[in-house]
């Protein structure tokens, strides 16, 4: 499944389930959609292996933080995770891919509106991590990922995104949600993250 913007270029939809049940993760499998996001490890691992083993193809996306003591968790479990942000969570990454974990395509998580509570590397301390990735670690980032600020314009935060990932050569840009993912992809996402807009209003408070 894709999802058109107003302009030529078109994005994986990635079904944001976080606080869905099975039974309406099961609704979308069923259609035929693959991709899906999860924001926390044990949540996702509470729902997504049975569903793995009964729907081949699914592409699971971790779109939450990941605290180091989770990583091998995170690796068995999802096959791209979009938040990776920090040295320590990188060492950690390629220790378990070296002892043994499946190795997942990875995205940089950048904090463009660089609010203190908000996960991301910093966008200025973007060259040292990917440096640091690539050179020392041997680990491929395939893109970078943001959420702007709520209740920001978030144009701003999408170019920012974009520019960074041109600079550095990353061919995916994952940005874009409910409210704004036209606007992503018309300033060239690959990746939207959609839950409300398909599922509909979140009862529990998901991020
Ligand atoms: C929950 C969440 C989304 C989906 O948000 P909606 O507004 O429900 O579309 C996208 N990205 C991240 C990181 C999220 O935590």
């Amino acid at each position: 499944m894709a999802l058109a913007g107003g302009g030529a270029d078109t994005a994986q939809l990635v079904v944001v389930s976080k606080t869905r049940s099975v039974a309406a993760i099961e609704e979308a499998l069923k259609a035929g959609h693959r991709i899906f996001g999860e924001n926390r490890v044990q949540e996702a691992a509470s729902k997504w292996p049975a569903l793995k083993a009964r729907y081949p193809g699914v592409d699971l996306h971790l779109i939450g933080a990941l605290q180091t003591n989770k990583t091998r968790a995170a690796l068995d479990l999802f096959d791209v995770i979009e938040t990776l942000d920090r040295p320590k969570l990188a060492r950690a990454i390629r220790k378990e891919i070296d002892r043994g974990a499946p190795s997942p395509r990875l995205f940089l998580q950048i904090n463009t509106g660089k609010e203190p509570q908000k996960g991301g590397v910093l966008p200025g301390d973007l060259p040292a991590l990917l440096e640091l990735c690539r050179q020392e670690l041997g680990l491929q980032i395939t893109g970078l990922m943001c959420i702007p600020p709520a209740g920001e314009e978030a144009a701003s935060h999408f170019k920012l995104l974009a520019d960074m990932a041109k600079l550095h050569d990353l061919p995916n840009l994952s940005m874009g949600m409910s409210d704004d993912y036209a606007l992503a992809c018309d300033m060239g996402a690959t990746h939207v993250r959609v839950g409300t807009a398909i599922f509909g209003p979140r009862e529990t408070a998901g991020a």
